[in-house]
C-alpha cells in the first residue's frame, strides 16, 4: 500500500512535468544535525493578538486560556525533552490548541459571512526548508496535522478546499461534520465537564473573536535538542470573512517561516498586511542577512505592518534559543517554556501585568505603537 502510494506520487511528478526533487539549496544543504542535548530546547506559542486588556475578560475565561496554554506548552516540552523534533513539538502544541474551543483555530474557528467555517494552517521545518499548508478546509478536525502531511507525504506545499480534504483519506487524517465547528447550544451545557470547556467560557471566546477583540489564531515556534527550528500557525481566519478568503496563516513566508540559518516565525493579526509584507520571511531575512536580533527584526517588521495600518503580533525564535514575542495590539495571548520546564503564559502587556522580564538568556519584547 505504502509502495503504491509512493508510486502514485512519482507518477504525479512525472505527469506534471516535474523532475525528481532537486537537492536543497545551499542555505539548507550545509546544515548538519548536531549531537542531541547540545542545544537548549525552547518552545514559544501564541493564541492570537487583539484588544485584550486586564479586566476585559471574565476571570473564568482568563483562567481557562492560561490553563490551556500552559498545558500545550507542557505537552510540547515533553516532546522536546524526550528528543522529539521541533516539527513534532509544533504539531503537538497546535493540535491541543485546535482541539480547544477557546481559540480561533480547529474546533473554535470563526465563521464566514455565509456561516461556514474555513480553516487554514501551515508548518515549516527549518532544517530542510520543507513546508506544508492547507487553506479553506471545512471538515478537517486538525488542519495542522494535514499541513504536516502535505509537507511530508506529498510533493506539494499548499492544498486547498475539497482537494485538501480528499487528501486526508490518503494520509488517514480525521474529518468531522462541519457542525463540529459551531458554537455549542445551551442544551449542551449540562454535558460539559471541564471549566475550560464550559459553554459560558466558550460563548465568551466566540463573542471576543466575532467582535475582533481577540483574533484567537494559534502559532508555535520550537527549537529541539538537535538545534533544529520549526514553525506552525493555524486559524479560522478573520471573523465574517468572505467565503474563499485566505489569510497569511497558511502562506509560507507571510504567517509562517522557519530556517535554521535564520529563525522560526509565526504571526497573528490582519493577514492581508502580513501577506503584503511577507512578514515571516522578512523577519527571517533580517536575522539571516543583516545579523539583527530576533527582537529587533520582529519590531522592524511590525513597524512596517503598523505603517500600512495593520495590527498583530509575532513570535520569533532563533537557533540559540533567543526569542521575541512582539505585538502592536493591546495584548497577545502568548507563552514560552525553556530548558527548566516551567511554562510562562502572558496575556496583556508585561508592564500592566507587573511580571518580571524573561530570564537573561531569553529576549522578550513587547512594543507599543499606539
Ligand atoms: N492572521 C489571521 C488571518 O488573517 C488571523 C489571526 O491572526 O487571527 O487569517
Amino acid at each position: 500500500m505504502k509502495a503504491r502510494f509512493g508510486l502514485v506520487w512519482s507518477l504525479a511528478l512525472v505527469t506534471m512535468g516535474g523532475l525528481p526533487a532537486p537537492s536543497i539549496d545551499s542555505e539548507s544543504s550545509t546544515q548538519k544535525m548536531t549531537d542531541p542535548g547540545t542545544h537548549p530546547i525552547m518552545l514559544v506559542i501564541h493564541g492570537g493578538a487583539g484588544a485584550i486588556r486586564p479586566g476585559r475578560l471574565s476571570p473564568n475565561y482568563e483562567a481557562a486560556i492560561r490553563k490551556t496554554m500552559a498545558q500545550a506548552l507542557e505537552a510540547g516540552y515533553t516532546v522536546l525533552k524526550r528528543g522529539g523534533s521541533s516539527v513534532d513539538a509544533v504539531e503537538t502544541v497546535l493540535t491541543i490548541l485546535e482541539d480547544s474551543p477557546l481559540f480561533n483555530a480547529g474546533r473554535g474557528a470563526v465563521a464566514t459571512t455565509r456561516g461556514t467555517h474555513e480553516l487554514d494552517a501551515s508548518i515549516m521545518d527549518g532544517r530542510t526548508l520543507s513546508a506544508g499548508a492547507v487553506a479553506g478546509v471545512q471538515r478537517v478536525k486538525n488542519p495542522i496535522r494535514l499541513a504536516r502531511a502535505v509537507m511530508e507525504k506529498s510533493p506539494h506545499v499548499l492544498l486547498i478546499g475539497e482537494g485538501a480534504e480528499q487528501f486526508t483519506q490518503r494520509v488517514g487524517i480525521e474529518l468531522v461534520d462541519p457542525s463540529y465547528f459551531e458554537v455549542p447550544k445551551p442544551k449542551e451545557r449540562s454535558e460539559t465537564k471541564s471549566p475550560a470547556d464550559s459553554t459560558q467560557v466558550v460563548q465568551e471566546a466566540k463573542r471576543l473573536h466575532r467582535d475582533r477583540l481577540t483574533l484567537g489564531t494559534v502559532g508555535a515556534v520550537a527549537l529541539d535538542q538537535w538545534g533544529n527550528l520549526a514553525a506552525g500557525t493555524s486559524t479560522g481566519g478573520i471573523p465574517k470573512k468572505w467565503p474563499g478568503r485566505v489569510g497569511d496563516s497558511p502562506i509560507i513566508g507571510a504567517g509562517t517561516y522557519a530556517d535554521n540559518l535564520g529563525c522560526a516565525v509565526s504571526a497573528t493579526g490582519h493577514g492581508e498586511y502580513f501577506i503584503r509584507l511577507a512578514v515571516a520571511h522578512d523577519i527571517d531575512t533580517m536575522v539571516k542577512y543583516q545579523g539583527l536580533s530576533v527582537e529587533e527584526s520582529a519590531r522592524r517588521a511590525l513597524e512596517k505592518v503598523a505603517r500600512l495600518g495593520g495590527e498583530g503580533g509575532v513570535i520569533v525564535l532563533d537557533r540559540e534559543g533567543h526569542f521575541a514575542m512582539v505585538f502592536n495590539t493591546p495584548g497577545m495571548f502568548r507563552g514560552y517554556i525553556g530548558p527548566d520546564g516551567r511554562p510562562v503564559v502572558r496575556l496583556y502587556r508585561e508592564v500592566e501585568e507587573g511580571q518580571p522580564h524573561a530570564s537573561a538568556s531569553s529576549h522578550e519584547k513587547e512594543t507599543s505603537q499606539h
